[in-house]
């Protein structure tokens, strides 16, 4: 209930409605609070917000903001989550004077890339991955957070309007109108490596003709050569522009060197 909750400060403006950090009264965990006004919405719009709760209930990973609760009250939506206390992926990026060391963008990208496999075993598309939607929960773990888009995937699910999202991050396939899949997941996966290589996005353009363009058509400015091959070759593989070509995170988890990696920071 509402009232079990003390709000502490706005986080800010979510799509559908304003996210707060509040506090659980009974025993003072801090968590974030999205109040989702569900009446003056049409009815595509109220299904995407339960959509979030009812995919974010159903899943219990490491890498995955925690879901603690939700109830509709006075025609309000309250989602009950985790707080990630130090911020997203995005500010880290925005605030860095210089360049990531090596090993701090092994562990976002990898820890990203667990989440995305727990994610993609479960059959379902986040469909909006971007270092905005990555969680930085301590100096350690990572969470992939905001799922209001996600979709289950199943074959009787048509994609109308595959076009969400930030469009930086859209895949040649679905510049083309082709249906989301998970390949576009492993395509925004890579436009966040990138962005944690460069600090800088991959595709940039004024508009978004201009940015659909580059996307189908340009490739992408290299990455330093102070970073390893091995994660210059996985940018490569990501950014494929052919999604037959690029590979599913389950196959870039099996890379030669990777389990050690993960074990060495897991
Ligand atoms: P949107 O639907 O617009 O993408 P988000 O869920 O991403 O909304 O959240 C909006 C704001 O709240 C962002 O500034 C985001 O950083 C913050 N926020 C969302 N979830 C959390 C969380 N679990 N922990 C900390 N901050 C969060
Ligand atoms: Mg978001």
């Amino acid at each position: 209930m509402r009232e079990d909750y003390e709000i502490l400060s706005n986080l800010g403006q979510g799509s559908f409605g304003s996210v707060y950090k509040a506090q659980r009264k009974s025993d003072g965990l801090i968590c974030v609070m999205k109040i989702i006004p569900v009446n003056q919405m049409d009815a595509n719009s109220q299904e995407d917000s339960l959509n979030e709760v009812k995919i974010l209930s159903s899943l219990d990973n490491l890498y995955i903001v925690k879901y603690f609760d939700s109830f509709v009250e006075e025609n309000k939506l309250y989602i009950i989550m985790e707080y990630c206390e130090k911020g997203d992926v995005s500010k880290l990026i925005k605030t860095k004077p210089n360049l990531l060391k090596e090993q701090r963008v092994w562990e976002i990208f990898l820890q990203t890339c667990l989440g995305l496999e727990y994610l993609h075993s479960k059959k379902i598309l986040h469909r909006d991955i971007k270092t905005l939607n990555i969680f930085l929960y301590d100096d350690k773990y990572i969470r992939i957070g905001d799922l209001g888009v996600a979709r289950v995937l199943s074959s009787t699910t048509t994609f109308a309007h595959t076009v969400i999202g930030t469009p930086y991050y859209l895949s040649p396939e679905l510049c083309e109108e082709k249906p989301y899949n998970v390949k576009s997941d492993v395509w925004a996966l890579g436009c966040v490596l990138h962005e944690l290589c460069t600090l800088k996005k991959p595709f940039e353009a004024s508009n978004a003709g201009a940015l659909i363009l580059k996307i189908l058509r340009s490739s992408y400015p290299p990455i330093s050569s102070m970073f390893s091959s091995e994660l210059r070759e996985i940018v490569r593989l990501c950014l494929q522009k052919d999604q037959k070509k690029r590979p599913d995170v389950q196959t870039l988890l099996k890379r030669p060197g990777i389990k050690e990696k993960i074990l060495s920071f897991g």
